[in-house]
C-alpha cells in the first residue's frame, strides 16, 4: 500500500559502456568502486557494437570483445554482461544502450551511467543528449591524464552528474593494444584470462615492422 510504497528499495543498476578492447584493470576498479559508493545492486558491462567514435581504426570483432568482458567479470556476483549494444545493428549510441535496458529491466530499476573523464566531457555531443539524463543518472570517474574539475560539468544540468574519484590505474586499452605489438607484457594491467584470451586468438599481433599500427 501506500505507507510501505516510500520504504521498497529500487533495484539499483550500474551501466557501463565501452568498447573493451581489450577490457582492463581501470574499468573493473572504476566499476567496483562505483557500485560500492553509489550502493548498486549490479554492474552490467555492455561492450559495444560499431563505436561511431572509433570507426577510424580496426576493432576486433564484437564477440571477441564481448567474451573478453565475460571472462574478466564472471567471478565477480554483481557484475554481468549485456549484448544489447553488440546486437542492435548499425552505430553504438547510449541513448539507445540505456532505452534497451530499461526496456528489458522494467520501470523499478534506477540506473547510473558510468562513464571515465575522457567521456564525461563529450555527453553534451552524443546522439540524443536531451534525453540522456531523464535514462540515467551519470556518474564521472576520475582518470589518469584527464584533469576533471567540477568546470567540465558547468555546461551540463544541474545533479545530472555526480563525479567520483575513484583509485587512479593509468591503463588504457590503446596502451594494452600497443604493448602486446611490440611484445611487451599486459600481465596485471588485465585479467590473466584476458592475457591467455589475446594470445589464444591472436588479437593484437606483434607488429613485425616495430611500428604500432594504430599511429
Ligand atoms: P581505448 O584506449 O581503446 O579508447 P579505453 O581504455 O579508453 O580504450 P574504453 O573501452 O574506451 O577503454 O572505455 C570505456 C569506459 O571506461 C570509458 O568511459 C572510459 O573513460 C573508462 N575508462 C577506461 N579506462 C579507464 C581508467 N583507467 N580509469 C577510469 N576510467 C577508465
Ligand atoms: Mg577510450
Amino acid at each position: 500500500g501506500i505507507a510501505r510504497a516510500g520504504r521498497e528499495k529500487r533495484y539499483r543498476l550500474g551501466v557501463m559502456g565501452g568498447t573493451f578492447d581489450p577490457i582492463h584493470h581501470g574499468h573493473l576498479v572504476a566499476a567496483s568502486e562505483v557500485a560500492a559508493k553509489f550502493g548498486l545492486d549490479e554492474v552490467v558491462f555492455v561492450p559495444t557494437g560499431v563505436p561511431w567514435q572509433k570507426s577510424h581504426r580496426d576493432v576486433s570483432l564484437a564477440e571477441d570483445r564481448y567474451l573478453m568482458t565475460v571472462i574478466a567479470t564472471a567471478s565477480n556476483p554483481r557484475f554481468s554482461v549485456s549484448r544489447v549494444d553488440i546486437d542492435r545493428p548499425g552505430n553504438t549510441y547510449t541513448v539507445d544502450t540505456l532505452k534497451d535496458l530499461r526496456r528489458e529491466r522494467g520501470e523499478d530499476v534506477d540506473l547510473f551511467f558510468i562513464t571515465g573523464a575522457d567521456a564525461v566531457r563529450q555527453i553534451l555531443t552524443w546522439r540524443g543528449a536531451d534525453e540522456l539524463f531523464d535514462l540515467a543518472h551519470f556518474v564521472g570517474v576520475t582518470r589518469p591524464g584527464v584533469p576533471m574539475t567540477a568546470d567540465d560539468l558547468k555546461h551540463l544540468p544541474p545533479k545530472a552528474v555526480t563525479l567520483l574519484e575513484v583509485p587512479a590505474l593509468a591503463i588504457s586499452s590503446t596502451n594494452c593494444r600497443e604493448r602486446s605489438r611490440q611484445g611487451e607484457p599486459i600481465w596485471y594491467l588485465v585479467p590473466d584470462g584476458i592475457v591467455q584470451y589475446i594470445a589464444k586468438r591472436g588479437l593484437y599481433p606483434q607488429d613485425q615492422s616495430g611500428v604500432p599500427r594504430d599511429r
